[in-house]
C-alpha cells in the first residue's frame, strides 16, 4: 500500500506554511532523476522563488575531525534558542561513495534534529560536484520558502566543493585547528580569499594557549591578503563547540557583516543567480548531448579514429557537434 503522492499544489501550500515533511518531500523531487519528478521540482521552485531578504546563507567548511557537525549543532541550537529557523545542508561530493559521509551519519547533530525549528538533510548524491551543488542550490530556495531564516551549508571541501559553496552563500566560514605553529600549512589555495571569518575551534582544556597563538599567526596571515570588494575584513575567532563557547560571538560577527555589506550582500544574490543560470545552462547542454543517441553511437566509432590519429580530435569534436544541432532541427 502506497501512500498517494500530494499534488504539487498542495505541496507548494504546505511548504509556504513551514511544513517540514512537504519540504522534504520538495528536497526528494528536486534530488529525483525521474523526469516527472524534475517538472514537478520545477514547478515548486518556481513558486517558491522570491526576493526575501531576512534570510542568511551561510557557508562551513574544514578538514574532517575540525568539528564541523558539533559546531554547526552549537551554532543551530543556539539560533534556535534566539528564536530562529534553521537548515542545515550538505554538499559533499563523495556522499555517493562512502556510507559514512556527511550529514549521513544518523548520530551526528542528534540534539538539532530533534529541535523543531530545525531542518537537516544529508547533502545529496550524484554523479557530479556540478548536479550535487545544483541540488543544494535549488534545496535553499525551498528552504526559505519554507520560513528558514538561516540556512547552514556544510561542505567538507573535496576537490572544488567549497567554490561551488561560496558561489551559493552570504557569508563564508573556515573552521580551524591550532597545530604546533604551522597553522598555514594545509591550507587549500583560494580559501583564504573566500574565507569571511577564521574560526579556531576546540579552543578548550590545554588547547587554549595554542589556539591564541594560532589566532594571531592567522590574523597576520589574513593581512597579506588584498581588501574585499565589500569593505570587509575577515576576522579571526575562537570557540569551543564541545563546551558552547563562542558561539553567540561567532554569530553576532555574521550579523556584523550583513549590517556592514547589506547593499553589498544583495547584489552577490543576483551575480549568483545569473552564475546558476549559466551553470544549469551548461550542465544541461552537455547531459543532453550525451544522452543523444545519435551522439553515442557516432562517439564510440569517433573515439577509436581519434586515439587511433585518423580524425583530429578537434574535427571530430566539430562533427559531433553538428549531429547534435542537427537532431535538434
Ligand atoms: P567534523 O568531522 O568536522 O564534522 O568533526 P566532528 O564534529 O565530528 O568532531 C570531531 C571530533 O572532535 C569529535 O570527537 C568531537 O567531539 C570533537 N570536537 C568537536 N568540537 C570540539 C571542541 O570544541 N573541543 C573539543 N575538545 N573537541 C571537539
Amino acid at each position: 500500500f502506497r501512500k498517494k503522492q500530494p499534488s504539487v499544489a498542495s505541496l507548494i501550500q504546505d511548504i509556504n506554511s513551514g511544513d517540514k515533511i512537504a519540504l522534504s518531500r520538495a528536497i526528494t523531487l528536486v534530488e529525483s532523476k525521474n523526469r516527472t519528478h524534475l517538472a514537478q521540482a520545477n514547478q515548486i521552485i518556481e513558486a517558491c522563488i522570491s526576493n526575501k531578504k531576512n534570510t542568511l546563507r551561510v557557508g562551513i567548511t574544514g578538514v574532517p575531525g575540525v568539528g564541523k557537525s558539533t559546531f554547526i549543532e552549537a551554532l543551530g541550537k543556539y539560533l534556535t534558542g534566539i528564536g530562529k529557523k534553521v537548515a542545515v545542508l550538505a554538499v559533499d561530493p563523495t556522499s555517493s561513495l562512502s556510507s559514512g559521509s556527511i550529514l549521513g551519519d544518523k548520530t551526528r547533530m542528534e540534539a538539532l534534529v530533534k529541535d523543531e525549528n530545525a531542518f537537516i538533510r544529508p547533502s545529496p548524491s550524484g554523479d557530479s560536484l556540478g548536479g550535487v551543488a545544483r541540488k543544494t542550490r535549488e534545496s535553499i530556495i525551498l528552504c526559505e520558502a519554507a520560513n528558514f531564516d538561516v540556512i547552514l551549508i556544510e561542505t567538507v571541501g573535496v576537490g572544488q566543493s567549497e567554490t561551488a559553496v561560496h558561489g551559493m552563500v552570504d557569508f563564508f566560514l573556515l573552521l580551524k585547528l591550532a597545530g604546533a605553529g604551522d597553522e598555514l600549512q594545509g591550507i587549500k589555495r583560494g580559501i583564504m580569499e573566500m574565507t569571511d571569518t577564521i574560526v579556531i575551534n576546540k579552543a578548550d582544556g590545554k588547547n587554549k594557549q595554542a589556539t591564541k597563538l594560532a589566532s594571531i599567526e592567522f590574523t597576520r596571515a589574513l593581512h597579506f591578503y588584498p581588501p574585499k570588494e565589500n569593505g570587509w575584513i575577515p576576522m579571526v575567532l575562537q570557540c569551543s563547540a564541545l563546551e558552547n563557547e563562542g558561539i553567540s560571538e561567532v554569530w553576532q560577527t555574521i550579523i556584523n557583516f550583513k549590517k556592514a555589506t547589506l547593499n553589498s550582500m544583495y547584489e552577490k544574490r543576483k551575480y549568483q543567480n545569473k552564475f546558476w543560470l549559466l551553470q544549469t545552462i551548461e550542465d544541461n547542454l552537455k547531459i543532453r548531448f550525451y544522452e543523444d543517441d545519435a551522439i553515442q553511437e557516432q562517439l564510440k566509432q569517433l573515439t577509436v579514429q581519434v586515439m587511433n590519429a585518423k580524425v583530429s580530435p578537434f574535427v571530430a569534436a566539430e562533427q559531433l557537434l553538428a549531429i547534435h544541432q542537427k537532431e535538434l532541427k
